[in-house]
This record gives C-alpha cells, structure tokens and sequence, in this order.
C-alpha cells in the first residue's frame, strides 16, 4: 500500500478545496505548530507539517518557544491562538519538556482548533460515536482501508498498543465501522491475537515486533510503527518482507502511515477553517 501516493491525492484534495475557499469566501485557513525546545525529532516533524501546509495553500506559523518556557507562558501562548480569528488549527508537537504536564497543555487548546484530535472533547465524541476532529494518524489509517476497498464491517480487527493518540482512537474508529476489535497490549498473548486478525494495526514502537508468520494469510497489515535500527534504518513494528507474502495488503515504513498523518491534519485543518472560520466571529 503506497502511502505516499494516497496522502498526494489527500492533499491535492485539499488544495483544490482550500483555492476555492479563497476565491469564493476570500478565507484561508491557517495552521500554527509550536514546538518547543530542541527534539531532533520533532524538528523533523514539524518541518513536514509546515511544508505541507505551504503546499496546500495555508498560512502557517511555527511557534518556538526556548526549553525553559514555563507552563504558564505556553498556556499563554495558546490562549493567544484560541483568540487569533486568523488561527484555525494549533498543534502542539510532542513531546514537551518534562516540567510541562502535556494533559494541562492540550486541555488548553480550544476544542474546535483541536487538529490533532487530541482535546478530550474531541476524544471523547468520538467515544460517543459523534462526528468530531479525529486523530490524524488512525483517521490516516481508516483512508488508506477505504482506498483499497476494505470494508472493516464484520471483520476481526486486532489494534497492537492503546495510547491515547494512536491506538486507543484507531479501535473506536474500526468499531464505527463495524470491525470485531481487539486492542492488544504490553500484557497480551500477542501472537493469538495477530493470528486472528483480519485487519491488523501495529502501533508499538518495538522494531519487527510482529512476526511474518503470524500473519493471517490474506489479512491487512497497517505497520504505524517507527523505529531507528542501530545502522540508521527506519522499520516498522512488523516484519516487512515475511508479513508481505502472507498479506493482500501491507504498509510499507517509510512511506506507508507516515505521510498519511500528515495530510490528514490538513484535511482536519482545513474542516477546522470551513466549520469555524466561515461562521461570522462573535465578539
Ligand atoms: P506509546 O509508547 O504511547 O504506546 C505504545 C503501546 O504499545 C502501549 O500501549 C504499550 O502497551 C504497547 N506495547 C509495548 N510493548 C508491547 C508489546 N511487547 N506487545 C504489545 N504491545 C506492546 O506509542 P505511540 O502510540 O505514541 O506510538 C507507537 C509507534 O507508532 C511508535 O513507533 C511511534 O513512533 C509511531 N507513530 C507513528 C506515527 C506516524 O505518523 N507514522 C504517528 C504516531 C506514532 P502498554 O499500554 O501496556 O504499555
């Protein structure tokens, strides 16, 4: 499954949407990353998001605070976004520094600016089956099954790891539609479970945690996983090579969720701005 190739057409999706809102309401949607202190990491990503989000035709800030900022300044800082009519998405890259409680800081984003998903409004809607921003990666996810004309209604789906921002939503999304969910966690009997899936989804964060031979001939295989090997190379949570001759469809890493994440949140930025930044602000 090219990953690429999908988040392309997301994205083009996106900028003919984002030329016609310019043109017909003179509204352009506008994202702001911050990113605070200096995590390789996460200067990676962001970078990624900004381009991205210059290609589709947004405005874009990043926002830098230094590694010392207190909890209070970037509390402050967000409720600066909060009231910017021109900000219809913030997004606040994790991780932050350890003094900063990441619960405190994405409580404070205003729910309908919330284009990570991550605001326990949101999160919670989405408990609740309600239409809602959706966390971008599983949202990613749930793209890449319908482009390849899988149908989760009645099939036994497995989710490897429940965090909050990736496993845990990408269960309820699957539920939504129907799938036999089964989360799969540190205390688990993995191997059981990863034979009967149909739709497996891998997001651990241990390299080639999951083995070619558990795979269940003909299953789907969505590997989130990224990880660093010692020789520099980045692989997923599967085994690629030996799961790939078992799967009628698997995701390459890179180059299979990844890019994915990214033009979902310019779909969410985007459905952030129409919903928000077409309503006449109340002062
Ligand atoms: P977390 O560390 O928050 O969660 C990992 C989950 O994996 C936990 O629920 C943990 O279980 C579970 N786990 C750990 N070890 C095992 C094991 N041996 N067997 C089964 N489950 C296990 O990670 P994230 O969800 O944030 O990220 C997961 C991976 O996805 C990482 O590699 C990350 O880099 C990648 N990622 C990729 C994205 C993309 O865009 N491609 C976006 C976000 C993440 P327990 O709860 O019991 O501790």
């Amino acid at each position: 499954m090219d990953g690429k190739a999908v988040a392309a057409r997301v994205r083009a999706e996106v900028k003919a949407e984002v030329d016609r809102l310019k043109l017909e309401h003179g509204l352009t949607p506008g994202l702001a990353v911050v990113r605070v202190g200096e995590d390789p990491a996460s200067k990676v990503y962001v970078n990624g998001k900004k381009k991205a989000a210059e290609e589709v035709g947004f405005r874009s800030w990043e926002l830098h605070p230094d590694e010392g900022i207190t909890q209070a300044a970037l509390l402050e800082l967000i409720h600066q976004l909060n009231a910017d009519p021109a900000v219809h998405g913030i997004l606040v890259q994790l991780p932050l520094p350890r003094h900063i409680d990441p619960d405190v800081i994405i409580s404070a984003v205003k729910p309908e600016k919330d284009v990570d998903g991550f605001h326990p409004l949101n999160a919670g809607n989405l408990l609740l089956g309600r239409s809602t921003t959706r966390a971008c990666t599983p949202y990613g996810v749930m793209r890449l099954l319908e482009e390849i004309g899988c149908d989760p209604a009645g099939k036994r789906a497995v989710v490897v790891g429940r965090s909050n921002i990736v496993g845990k939503p990408m269960a309820l999304m699957l539920l939504q539609k129907n799938a036999t969910v089964t989360i799969c966690h540190s205390k688990s009997d993995l191997r059981r479970e990863v034979e009967g899936a149909d739709i497996l989804v891998v997001a651990v964060g241990v390299a080639e945690l999951v083995k070619g031979a558990w795979i269940k001939p003909g299953a789907v295989v969505i590997d989130v996983g990224m990880n660093r090997k010692p020789d520099g190379k980045l692989v997923g949570d599967v085994e690629f090579a030996a799961s790939a001759e078992r799967a009628s469809f698997i995701t390459p890493v890179p180059g299979g969720v990844g890019p994915m994440t990214i033009a979902m949140l310019m779909r969410n930025t985007l459905d952030a701005a129409v919903r928000y930044g077409l309503v006449p602000v109340v002062k």
